[in-house]
């Protein structure tokens, strides 16, 4: 490996187990999804998740992070993230975000998905949607000599064309042998700016998207961020490498 600016750049080699580290968690994230139904607990969805990490003989991301006590992060409804997964029931009409990390041979790979349960509202399919889109948006933008904050406008950009929100006080993040590095990678901001992005750079693009302010609030067991107007709000998040042949998902 070596740096840019502070941004590490991943050697081939590197990126190949990132590659692999991404394969694993996208079929674990897949089977978190399809293991959805109403009547589970947020728990259960945590214990099915570290079943599977451990099945692949990978390690979990989040447990013991800062204290986290999860695999997961599971945020229903109006939780944004880091939901601690619990004694919550889930049920119909519910949206049920999954956010789940793994470190594979010493490399970490981060996503998350939203889920409708049983019928949801026209106006929840609609956020899940935009939030969606506005990753792929963002991950479009991840190519050479591009500038960072492209990521960033790109996906402000469309999440406000269709009236929702994007929240400021959570971003992405680059990702490698931590979990979390440099650079923050805002989902705001005016384009053209902050670092130009090489071949190597791995980021982890992770919009969160709300239906009504993108203002948040942190509530008292100190981790689960929910929006302060109450009103629903998803999140989408690949861990993305950019090649030289343009942005490859590693998590897809
Ligand atoms: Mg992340």
């Amino acid at each position: 490996m070596s740096q840019t600016g502070s941004i590490i750049i991943k050697t081939p080699e590197e990126i190949e187990l990132m590659r692999q580290a991404g394969r694993i968690l996208a079929s674990i994230i897949k089977e978190l999804k399809r293991s959805l139904k109403s009547g589970i607990t947020t728990k259960d969805i945590d214990v099915k998740a570290e079943a599977l990490i451990a099945g692949h003989k990978v390690l979990p991301a989040f447990k013991g992070y800062r204290g986290f006590p999860g695999c997961t992060c599971v945020s229903v409804n109006q939780e944004v993230v880091h939901g601690i997964p619990g004694k919550r029931i889930l049920k119909d009409g519910d949206i049920i975000s999954i956010d789940v990390g793994i470190i594979s041979d010493g490399y970490y790979s981060d996503t998350a998905v939203t889920v409708g349960l049983g019928s949801i509202s026209d106006e929840l399919k609609k956020l899940l949607t935009v939030a969606q889109t506005s990753l792929q948006k963002g991950i479009e933008q991840a190519v050479v000599d591009n500038h960072l904050s492209d990521i960033s406008s790109a996906i402000q950009t469309y999440v406000e064309s269709h009236d929702f929100s994007v929240v400021r006080d959570f971003v992405g993040h680059g990702i490698g042998k931590a979990l979390h590095e440099d650079p923050e990678i805002p989902n705001f901001g005016l384009p053209h700016m902050g670092p130009v992005l090489k071949e190597g750079m791995v980021f982890a693009i992770e919009p969160m998207v709300n239906l009504g302010t993108w203002q948040t609030k942190t509530l008292e067991d100190g981790w689960t961020v929910v929006t302060k107007d109450g009103k629903p709000s998803a999140h989408f998040e690949h861990t993305v490498a950019i090649t030289k042949k343009g942005p490859e998902i590693l998590t897809e």
